[in-house]
C-alpha cells in the first residue's frame, strides 16, 4: 500500500478522487498510486488504487441512476451534454494545462487537439441523439409490421488508455450517456487529472448523479473489477491489443457487449506523383505529433523509388528542426513521453532496430531538458530499415519512432503495407485517382487517409481490423453500440 501524501510532502500536491454518485470519494482501503509529471520526473499527486468495492460503489450508483436517466427525454440528455462541452470549452486552460502536466504532451496541443476534441465529443452525440431514428418494415403480404426500438443497454464499462487521456474517455462517455445508459468508467492511471476535472464539470452542467461515475486505479485490479462485474453488460475500451485480448477473454463467458480500439502500425505510403510539401509537412506531423503516441500515427514510411533519396534529405532535416521540449513552452514541438517505463520500451525498439541492421538517420538518444534533467524527453527518430520484417517495422513501438524504405511497384507496397498483424489506419499519398481507388480498397484497414491524415469527421466510423480491433465508434456506431435493438412484429 502507497501512504497518503500531502502537501506537506510536495508542495502543490494533487489530489485525485473517485467521482461515484455526483460526490467525490477517497477509496474505500485508502490505497494510493503516486501520479508523475513525465516533463520532470517527480511526483506531483496521488490517484485512488481502488478496489473492486469501490467499483462495486460505482456500480450501485449507476444502476440506482438508470431507471430515470434512460426515461430522460432526449432534450433534456442533449441539453445536459452540450452543456457540458460548453463548460469544457470555458475551462480550456485549466484542462490543457493539466493534461499537458499529467501526459507530457505539448500544452499547445492539448489546447489545439485534445481539450477541444473532448468539448466536440460531448456536443457532437448531444446533437446525434436526437437525430438517431430506428427502422420499420412492412412485411407485404404478410399484414404485419416490423420496428425495431432502440434501447439503452444498463450500466456500462468505459475504459481509455493515457495517449489522448480527455479525448478518448470522453469519445466513449458521451455516447454511451446520450443514448441513456448509465458509466462505470476508468481513465489510465498515469493520466487521470482531466477526467478528475470532468467530474466537477458534470455536475455544474447538472448531469443527474449516478449516471457517470469514475474510478482510478490500475488496470489489472480496478480495470478488470469493471470487466468482470456480471452486471456491467458492455465495455467500451481502447488500449492495447494484448490488454484488448485479455479483455475478450474475461467478458466471453459472460456474453459481454465489446467494442475494442486496439494498437495499429499504420503505413504511410508516398507515390511520387504527390503533392510533395503538403505530404511533407503532414507525414512530419503524423509521424510525431504527441511524440508519436498516437494509435493513427504512420510509424511505416514507404516512399517510391525514384523521390527516397529526396525525401529521405528532406524529411531528416524538418525531423531535426523539431524542437524537443517542456511542454509548457510555445514554440515545444515534441515534449515528454508518457511515463520511464514507456520511455525505456521505445529506446529498446531502438536498439534492437540497431541489432536488425536499422540505420537510424536521426536521433535516436535522450534529451536532457534544462531545468527538468529528469523528465522523459527523446529525440525524433527516423530509421531506415534493411526491410520490411524487422521488428521495429512489425511491433508497435507508440513512441517517436519511425521506420522509412522505398519500394518499386504498387503490388510491393500494398503487400508490405498489409504484412502486419495491426489494421487500423493508412495513409495514402497519390494524385493519380484509379491508384487511390484500388489501393484503398486492398489496405486492410479500419480507415485510410488520402492526401491527408488525422481528419475527423464525427459522423464516420473509426476503428480497427485485424490485431487493431473489434466494433467501430463514431456517429451512429457508436450509438448502435451502446443500445440494443429489440425487433417488435405486429401483425393486423
Ligand atoms: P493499455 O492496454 O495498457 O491500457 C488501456 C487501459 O486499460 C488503461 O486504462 C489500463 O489501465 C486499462 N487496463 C489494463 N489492464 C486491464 C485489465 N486487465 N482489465 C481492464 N482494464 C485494463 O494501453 P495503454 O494505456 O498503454 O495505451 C496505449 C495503447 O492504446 C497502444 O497500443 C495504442 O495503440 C492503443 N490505442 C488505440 C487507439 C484506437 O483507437 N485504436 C487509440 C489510442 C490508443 P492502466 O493505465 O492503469 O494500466
Amino acid at each position: 500500500m502507497t501512504k497518503k501524501l500531502t502537501d506537506k510532502d510536495i508542495p502543490a500536491f494533487a489530489e485525485i478522487k473517485n467521482y461515484i454518485n455526483g460526490k467525490f470519494h477517497n477509496p474505500i482501503h485508502n490505497n494510493w498510486i503516486d501520479n508523475y509529471n513525465p516533463s520532470n520526473g517527480e511526483i506531483y499527486g496521488q490517484i485512488p488504487n481502488s478496489s473492486k468495492e469501490d467499483v462495486e460503489n460505482a456500480y450501485k450508483a449507476a444502476k440506482t441512476a438508470f431507471p430515470s436517466w434512460s426515461q430522460t427525454t432526449l432534450e433534456e440528455r442533449s441539453r445536459i451534454l452540450i452543456k457540458i462541452s460548453e463548460l469544457l470549452e470555458a475551462n480550456l486552460q485549466r484542462f490543457a494545462e493539466a493534461e499537458s502536466k499529467d501526459n507530457g504532451k505539448p500544452i499547445a496541443l492539448a489546447k489545439a487537439i485534445d481539450i477541444p476534441r473532448a468539448a466536440s465529443n460531448f456536443r457532437f452525440f448531444g446533437n446525434a441523439i436526437t437525430q438517431f431514428a430506428s427502422e420499420s418494415h412492412e412485411s407485404i403480404g404478410q399484414n404485419a409490421i416490423n420496428y425495431t426500438l432502440r434501447q439503452p443497454i444498463g450500466v456500462v464499462g468505459c475504459i481509455s488508455p493515457w495517449n489522448l487521456p480527455l479525448y478518448l474517455f470522453t469519445w466513449k462517455i458521451a455516447p454511451a450517456i446520450a443514448a441513456g445508459n448509465c458509466v462505470v468508467a476508468k481513465p489510465s492511471e498515469v493520466t487521470p487529472m482531466t477526467a478528475y476535472l470532468l467530474g466537477e464539470i458534470c455536475n455544474e452542467a447538472g448531469l443527474p448523479k449516478g449516471v457517470l461515475n469514475i474510478v482510478h486505479g490500475l488496470g489489472g485490479t480496478t480495470g478488470q473489477a469493471i470487466v468482470e462485474h456480471k452486471n456491467i453488460k458492455a465495455i467500451s475500451f481502447t488500449g492495447g491489443t494484448t490488454t484488448g485480448a485479455h479483455i475478450a477473454r474475461v467478458a466471453a463467458p459472460m456474453f459481454k457487449k465489446l467494442s475494442l480500439e486496439l494498437g495499429g502500425k499504420n503505413p504511410n505510403i508516398i507515390f511520387a506523383d504527390c503533392d510533395y510539401e503538403d505530404m511533407l509537412d503532414t507525414t512530419v506531423r503524423s509521424s510525431f505529433a504527441n511524440q508519436g503516441q498516437i494509435c493513427l500515427c504512420g510509424s511505416r514510411i514507404f516512399v517510391e523509388a525514384s523521390i527516397y533519396e529526396k525525401f529521405k534529405a528532406d524529411f531528416i532535416t524538418k525531423v531535426k528542426a523539431l524542437k524537443v521540449g517542456h511542454p509548457s513552452e510555445a514554440d515545444t514541438n515534441i515534449g515528454a513521453l508518457v511515463s520511464k517505463p514507456h520511455l525505456e520500451k521505445v529506446k529498446a525498439y531502438i536498439a534492437i532496430a540497431k541489432e536488425e541492421n536499422g540505420t537510424v538517420l536521426c536521433g535516436g538518444n535522450e534529451v536532457t531538458v534544462k531545468g527538468f534533467e529528469k523528465g522523459y524527453y527523446l529525440e525524433p527518430t527516423v530509421i531506415e530499415v534493411p526491410h520490411d520484417e524487422c521488428r521495429v517495422n512489425q511491433e508497435e513501438v507508440f513512441g517517436p519512432v519511425v521506420t522509412i524504405m522505398p519500394f518499386n511497384t504498387e503490388d510491393d507496397v500494398l503487400l508490405m503495407a498489409n504484412k502486419v498483424k495491426y489494421g487500423l489506419s493508412a495513409t495514402l499519398w497519390t494524385n493519380n485517382l484509379k491508384r487511390t481507388m484500388r489501393i484503398s480498397n486492398e489496405l486492410q484497414a479500419g480507415i485510410v487517409w488520402v492526401n491527408t491524415w488525422m481528419m475527423r469527421d464525427l459522423r464516420t466510423p473509426f476503428g480497427g481490423v485485424k490485431a487493431s480491433g473489434v466494433g467501430r465508434e463514431g456517429g451512429f456506431e457508436a450509438l448502435r453500440f451502446f443500445t440494443e435493438a429489440k425487433n417488435v412484429c405486429i401483425k393486423y
